[in-house]
C-alpha cells in the first residue's frame, strides 16, 4: 500500500484529498442530523459515500484519471448543493473544492467544473444575501481558482521534469536502468496474467573501449546514439529499449514468441552489421537473448540473457546467443 502511495502520484493526491474531505465533512454530517437539518445531513452523507466510493474505485482499478475527475465533480457539485441548502455558511465549502479540483483533474476540465459550480450557485442565488456578496463571492472564487491553476500547473511541470531526469538516459534518450527494473517487473506480471510470451535481448557493443581510446569519447557517444536510433527504427513501437549501463542495452519485446524473437534479433543483427560504422570501420554488437520462462523472475531472466551474452563474447563476439530454459541448451548463431 505504501509502495503504491509512493510511486503513484495521482493516487496519493486522490487518497490525501479524499481522506481529508471525509475527515472534514463527517462531523458536519452528524451535526446537521443532530440539529434536525435532515436534508443537509443527507447531502453530506451522499457526498461522503461518493468520496469513499471513488477512493475504493481508485485503489481497486488503479484508474486514477477517472477517479480524480469523479472526485472533483462530487466535491464541487456537493459544495454547490450544500451552499443551496444551508445558505451563506455553506458557501465556504466551495473554496477548498475549487483549489483541489486542479490537483485532481486536468486544468481545462478543472476550470470548467469550477466555473460551472460558481455559475450554478449564482443562478440559484438563494445562498447570497445581496448582489454585492454574490459578486464578491464570484471574484474571490475566480482569484482562488487562478492561483490554484498556476500552482498546480507549475507543480505538474516540475514533477514531469523530475520524472524525466530520473528515468531517461540523457545521452541516448532511452529509458535508464531504474525504469527498466520497473518495466521488466510489469512485463513479467503481464506475461503471467495474460499467458503471452515475452522476449528480452541484452546487447553489448564489441570492443567499445577501443573506439573510445582511438577516436575519443565524442565518437563513442555518437556510436551509442546511432545504435539506439537504428534499434528503434527496426523494432516495433511496443518494444522497449533501455540503457542497462555503459555500452550495454536491454531490448524488451512483449508478445514475441521464441520463433519471432529469433527472427527479430537476427534481422537486427544484419541491420547493425550493415550500417553501424565509426571512422575505423564497422562496429559490431553481441547479443544475449532469452525468452521469458514460466518460473522466471526478472533477475533470473536477466541472468540467463547475461549468461548468453557472455558466451557470445567468449566465442568471438558479433554473435547472437540464445538462452534456453534453465540454460541447458544454447545455440550460437551468426558468424564472427
Ligand atoms: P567487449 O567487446 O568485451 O564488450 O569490450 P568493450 O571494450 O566494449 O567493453 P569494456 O567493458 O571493456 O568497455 C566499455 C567502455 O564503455 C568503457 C567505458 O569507458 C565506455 N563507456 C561507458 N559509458 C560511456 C559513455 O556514455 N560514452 C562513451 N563514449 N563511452 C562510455
Ligand atoms: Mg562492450
Ligand atoms: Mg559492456
Amino acid at each position: 500500500m505504501l509502495y503504491r502511495l509512493k510511486t503513484d502520484f495521482r493516487l496519493s493526491i486522490i487518497t490525501l484529498l479524499g481522506a481529508s474531505a471525509v475527515l472534514g465533512i463527517t462531523p458536519f454530517a452528524f451535526m446537521r442530523f443532530l440539529q434536525g437539518n435532515v436534508v443537509a445531513g443527507i447531502v453530506d452523507t451522499a457526498i461522503l459515500l461518493g468520496i469513499t466510493g471513488t477512493l475504493a474505485y481508485a485503489w481497486i482499478t488503479g484508474d486514477t484519471r477517472r477517479s480524480g475527475l469523479f472526485l472533483a465533480i462530487i466535491c464541487c457539485s456537493g459544495a454547490v448543493v450544500v451552499g443551496a441548502v444551508v445558505g451563506e455558511p455553506g458557501l465556504f465549502w466551495l473554496y477548498p473544492c475549487l483549489v483541489t479540483s486542479f490537483f485532481l483533474t486536468g486544468p481545462k476540465t478543472a476550470a470548467f467544473i469550477n466555473v460551472a459550480a460558481v455559475v450554478a450557485l449564482m443562478v440559484h442565488g438563494v445562498a447570497f444575501s445581496s448582489d454585492l456578496q454574490m459578486w464578491s463571492f464570484a471574484a474571490t472564487a475566480f482569484v482562488v481558482s487562478a492561483c490554484a491553476y498556476v500552482f498546480a500547473y507549475r507543480n505538474d511541470d516540475q514533477r514531469r521534469r523530475l520524472e524525466h531526469l530520473a528515468t531517461i538516459d540523457p545521452l541516448t534518450g532511452v529509458k535508464n536502468r531504474r525504469s527498466m527494473d520497473e518495466e521488466l517487473q510489469l512485463a513479467v506480471y503481464s506475461a503471467e496474467r495474460n499467458r503471452v510470451p515475452c522476449g528480452l535481448a541484452l546487447l553489448d557493443i564489441d570492443h567499445f573501449k577501443r573506439i573510445n581510446d582511438t577516436y575519443g569519447h565524442g565518437v563513442g557517444d555518437q556510436v551509442l546514439s546511432e545504435l539506439v536510433a537504428m534499434i528503434e527504427q527496426n523494432t516495433r513501437k511496443t518494444d522497449q529499449l533501455f540503457r542497462y549501463g555503459g555500452e550495454e542495452f536491454v531490448l524488451l519485446l512483449p508478445g514475441v514468441d521464441d520463433t519471432g524473437l529469433r527472427a527479430v534479433v537476427h534481422n537486427l543483427q544484419q541491420v547493425l552489421r550493415k550500417y553501424m560504422h565509426c571512422p575505423g570501420g564497422p562496429v559490431t554488437v553481441s547479443f544475449g537473448v532469452a525468452s521469458l520462462q514460466a518460473d522466471d523472475s526478472v533477475d533470473s531472466w536477466l541472468q540467463r540473457a547475461d549468461a548468453a551474452l557472455y558466451r557470445a563474447k567468449e566465442t568471438g563476439r558479433d554473435k547472437v546467443v540464445f538462452s534456453e530454459p534453465q540454460d541447458i541448451r544454447e545455440s550460437v548463431t551468426g558468424v564472427a
